[in-house]
This record gives C-alpha cells, structure tokens and sequence, in this order.
C-alpha cells in the first residue's frame, strides 16, 4: 500500500509522513531528500545549475542511497558520502528547487522512487507523489500551511539545527524564499507541485502534529476498508450478526485495524476459548478462513454458521500434511487464514510456547504473519466451562504485521525459531498493552 503525502515546504511534510510510517509500521521515504542530494551533487561537482547538457548528464550518474541507522534515522548517501546534514543548507533549498524543473532529472529521480515503491508499504513525501509519480497510491494527502507560518517553522527549525549560524538567519529573507520557492514548484512545465483531485487536503496552520497523523491514520483505516474484496452476501449476514452479537453482549472493541493489509497472511492469535475464531473473525475486515473440529460442523445450526464463515473442518485423525496442504492452497490464494500458533486452548490464560507449524507455512508461503490477541474470551470461555458466559467485556487488538523478508536471509532452521519468538514477542506486547487499556 502506497500513502502519498503532497505539499508545500514547512508544511510539515516530513515530520507528519515519520510519524504516520511509524504508526502505519510502513516505510517512509522522503523524495525532497533525494531532490536535495541531486543539488548536492551537482554543487560539489562543480557544475552550474544553468548548464542543463551537464546537470542531465550527472543525472544518468547519480547513484543515491539510503540507510538507517541505529536509531532508525534516515541516511542519505551519494555515492559513498554520506550527506545527511549537508543537504539541508538554504542554498541547496533554491538549488534542489531550480533543478527539479528539469524534465530529464525528474525522469530519473522518479524512476528511483518508483523502484522504491515497488515491493513496500511506503508513505512517500514530495510535491508531485500522488499526481505523477504514484497516481494509482491507495491514500493522497495534500497539506498546507499559510506562507508566514511556514517561515516561522523553517526559521525555528533552522535555529535548532545550525544554533551557532543563528545570526544569519532572517525571517524575511526565508519568507521571500519560501514564496520564490512555492513560485518555482507550482509554476514549472513539468510536474508543477499541485493537489491531485483524489487527494484529502489538510491545512496543518493550526494543528499538532499528533492531530494531523491522528486523522491521516483514521483515513487509512477508511481506506483499507474500501480496498478489500466485497464480502459474498452469506459471509457479510453472519459476519454482521455475529459481530453485533459480540458487541451487544461482551462489547467489543477492535484494534490496530490500520495494521490490515490486502494479500495472503496468517493471523496468529493467542487461544485461550471456543469463542476465539468468531471473535477474530468478526473482527477482521475482510473475509477470512479458519479450522474448526470437524465435529463442530456436526452441530446442527452452529455448523452451518461456522461453514459459512469459511471455517475448513480438520479430523482429529487427519494428517497434519493434508491440513497444512489446505491451509498452503488458501495462502497461495491470497486469502487470509486464522492460526492458533499454540497448539490447543491454554488452560490458564497465558500464551504458551509456540507449536512450528506457523514458521513451517511462514515459509512454505512467503506471507506476513498478523499478531492478534483477544482479550476477556478466557473469562467468557475458558476451558474448563461447559457453557459459555453470555455477558462481559472483550477486545480484538491487531498488531503490527511481521514480514517474512525479515527472515529470508537465515537459514531455515534459525528461521523457524525466529519466527516463533518474534511471534510470542508481539502477542506477549499485545497482551500488556490490551490487559492495560482494559476497560474495568
Ligand atoms: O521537500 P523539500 O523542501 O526537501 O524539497 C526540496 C526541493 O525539491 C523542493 O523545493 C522542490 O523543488 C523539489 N522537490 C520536487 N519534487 C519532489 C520533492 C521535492 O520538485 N517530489
């Protein structure tokens, strides 16, 4: 999935587009950095701006790179010259904006951000990401500000960064830059800086930071919604009944809905009850599949319910083979499947350790894993309950997805075992943080 966030400079941009990847758990990438490393280079080659045959030719040159550091901080690297800081002068703002007018040098930056696009969940930030770089991303924000106030934050963020240059700063000057700037970018041929007609526009005048990335990230959860196949009619009935069910009697709440991504993944819940697959069924905003007993699919009307809601039966007698054959097909489907990595029901409460058939079919199928907990299903249902209780308080939290690249590079065996801890790390933080937030 692909957020796009537009605007003017001292908008805000880059901090709002940081903040809501590391909300979203998604990339971010901001493309003015890469605009301001092209700057960079063409000044320390020594070549002038207006020498267009010379700037289009380090174009094709320009090999630019990005790494993180150990706290997980941006670092932009041309060629082997790390230039992090050095692209953040005020003469390089005019020059990265004089060159971006050039067609041949936005051809080849856009081809890098496109590259970059291509296999992440990314939020990129720039001026004509949602109008020609990424037309088909799945959110498009436009952010503004008035000219004065984005001054000021340049001025303040220029005091902070360079204090021992502080005298020669001049609001005045920055104001005259800004709008010069603001001219150049909306005025030139090629991709002039302008709101894309889908784009939500925001004018972050007078709102925190926290304010705009709230609202960002309630718009995605929005759009995530709308991006997922339509459920068949008799799913979407018994889902709906369902769901009401659950929040009419034990009042459910849903979490981390903004985690959810379109394509295959397992969803690793913690067990603890019989009402475990429902609840995160119900909870998911897309049809998904789960296992059921097969003698479950025997009881007459909770049969045909569980059958509807894409449960698949396993035989106590079964082979494992022919259920992780089953499960392997749904994945390669790019369907969603509901796991309980643990095995059976904790008797207890507590996660248990971890069983191997999620890293086994993590790897079979190359898929994210979601962490999910339900919480309050023990207290409702636990195992050691004949009937269930029909009252009480219970809520679905969604983790961050883990990603199967972060381990493609081990060997199989450590793989396994890695998958399995990261897993129980992430339901044992689900656990904490919905115990904590628990409504009592
Ligand atoms: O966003 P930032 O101020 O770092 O961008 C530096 C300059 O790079 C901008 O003034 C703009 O001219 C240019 N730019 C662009 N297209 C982008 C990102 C930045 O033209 N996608």
């Amino acid at each position: 999935m692909i957020i796009t966030i537009d605007g003017p400079s001292g908008t805000g941009k880059s901090t709002i587009a940081r903040e809501l990847a590391r909300a979203l758990h998604f990339t971010f990438f901001d493309t003015g950095a890469m605009y301001r490393s092209f700057a960079w280079f063409v000044q320390n080659q020594l070549v002038e701006p207006t020498d267009l045959q010379k700037v289009i030719s380090l174009s094709a040159d320009f090999s630019f790179s990005i790494e993180t550091d150990s706290q997980r901080a941006k670092q932009y690297f041309v060629g082997q010259t790390e230039v992090t800081d050095q692209i953040r002068s005020e003469s390089i703002s005019s020059l990265a904006s004089q060159i971006a007018k050039i067609p041949e040098v936005r051809e080849s930056l856009v081809r890098i951000q496109r590259k970059l696009g291509h296999s992440s969940h990314a939020v990129f930030e720039g001026r004509d990401m949602g109008t020609v770089v990424f037309p088909e991303a799945d959110l498009k924000i436009f952010l503004t500000a008035s000219p004065e106030i984005r001054a000021e934050r340049r001025y303040q963020e220029l005091l902070t960064r360079f204090p021992d240059c502080a005298d020669s700063f001049n609001f005045s000057q920055i104001l005259q830059d800004i709008v010069q700037r603001d001219h150049n970018d909306t005025t030139r041929l090629i991709s002039p800086l302008k709101q894309a007609s889908d784009a939500v526009l925001i004018d972050t005048s007078h709102l925190s930071i926290q304010q705009i990335v709230h609202q960002i990230v309630e718009l995605h959860k929005e759009r995530v919604r709308r991006v997922f196949p339509k459920m068949k009619w008799s799913y979407w009935l018994v889902y709906s009944c369902a769901r009401l069910f659950f929040r009419l009697f034990f009042r459910l709440r849903v979490e981390g809905l903004e985690y959810f991504r379109p394509g295959a993944g397992i969803i690793a819940a913690n067990h603890v009850s019989l009402y475990d697959p429902e609840v995160v069924s119900v909870s998911c905003p897309e049809e998904v599949h789960f296992l059921a007993k097969e003698s479950l699919f025997r009881i007459p009307i909770l049969g045909r319910l569980i059958r509807i809601l894409n449960s698949h039966p396993v035989s106590r007698d079964g082979s494992d083979a022919a259920t992780f054959r089953l499960i392997l097909r749904l994945l390669q489907e790019g369907k969603k499947v509901i796991l309980f990595p643990e095995g059976s029901r904790s008797d207890d409460g507590r996660i248990q350790p971890l069983e191997k058939g999620l890293p086994f079919l993590v790897q079979k199928a190359k898929c994210s894993i979601y962490p999910v907990y339900v919480s309050g299903a023990f207290e409702a249902w636990p195992r050691s309950r004949k009937f269930p209780k029909l009252r009480g308080r219970m809520t679905c939290s969604f983790g961050p997805p883990i990603e199967w690249e972060e381990f493609e590079k081990m060997d199989k065996k450590e793989a396994m075992q890695k998958i399995n801890e990261r897993t129980r790390e992430a339901l044992c933080a689900l656990k904490i943080q919905t115990e904590e937030m628990r409504p009592r």
